[in-house]
């Protein structure tokens, strides 16, 4: 049975950068992770705000994601855009940059760093004992870790194992979010109506003198 200091549940974003946080500070750390690829089937996330970029800097990995993004001011509140330019700060600015791409950059640089990723294979369940936790992967082996780390999503599974509770209030707003191909154009941006707000653009797209410029062609995603 393999064994690792610590074993992370789940190679999403938060996976990622606590795998890589832990093999900066030289524990023995492994990521199961479910996908057999990085790969997400949608774009998901639509970039970073400042303070990320400036954590990703601390890392010195923010050069990556600025070199693939589009640079913009992003932070808002309420329909109003905060202009963080005159901020103190190297990243006055938000990024525009999908998930799909952050997450295979973070992934990337996970690569380099000595975290063993198992992929392909869920944790199904666990048991722990006074020393650490033993797991049981889905593939039918097993691994020993001094502590397992549950980053596997909102329904997480680790999370209900271990009777962690997930309190808060019930939602007052549903959302649709959907990326699909269409053969009539909808009305691009944000708009309000009796139904409520809707936020339709195109997954491609340039930000040109600050705006945001959606490509002729390609998905629509509502967001
Ligand atoms: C359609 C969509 C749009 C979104 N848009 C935005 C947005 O605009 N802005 C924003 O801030 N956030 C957005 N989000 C939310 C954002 O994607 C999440 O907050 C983020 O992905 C959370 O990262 P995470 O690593 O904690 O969890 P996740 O990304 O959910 O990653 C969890 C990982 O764990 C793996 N996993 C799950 N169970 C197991 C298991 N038992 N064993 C092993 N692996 C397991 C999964 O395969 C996954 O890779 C969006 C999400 C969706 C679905």
């Amino acid at each position: 049975m393999n064994e690792h200091a610590v074993v992370i549940a789940g190679g999403g974003p938060t996976g990622l950068m606590l795998a890589g946080e832990l093999a900066l500070a030289g524990v023995d750390v492994a990521i199961v992770e479910r996908r057999p690829t990085q790969d997400l089937p949608g774009s998901r996330a639509g970039g970073l705000h400042s303070r990320t970029i400036e954590v990703l800097d601390q890392r010195g990995i923010a050069e990556r994601f600025l070199a693939e993004g589009q640079v913009a001011q992003v932070a808002g509140f309420a329909f109003n855009r905060l202009d963080l330019s005159d901020f103190p700060t190297r990243h006055p600015y938000g990024l525009g940059l999908w998930q799909k791409h952050i997450e295979r950059i973070l992934a990337g640089w996970v690569d380099e760093l000595p975290v063993t990723v198992y992929r392909g294979r869920e944790v199904t369940g666990f048991a722990h004992d006074d020393t650490g936790v033993d797991l049981a992967l889905s593939d039918g082996e097993s691994l020993r870790a001094g502590y397992l780390v549950g980053c596997d999503g909102g329904r997480s599974v680790i999370r209900k194992a271990a009777g962690i509770d997930f309190p808060g209030w019930d939602p007052t707003t549903s959302a649709l979010l959907a990326e699909v191909e269409v053969t009539e154009e909808p009305e691009l941006g944000i708009r309000q109506d009796d139904l409520g707000t809707h936020s339709f653009g195109r997954v491609e797209y340039e930000i040109r003198d600050g705006e945001v410029v959606y490509a002729d062609e390609g998905p629509v995603g509502s967001w």
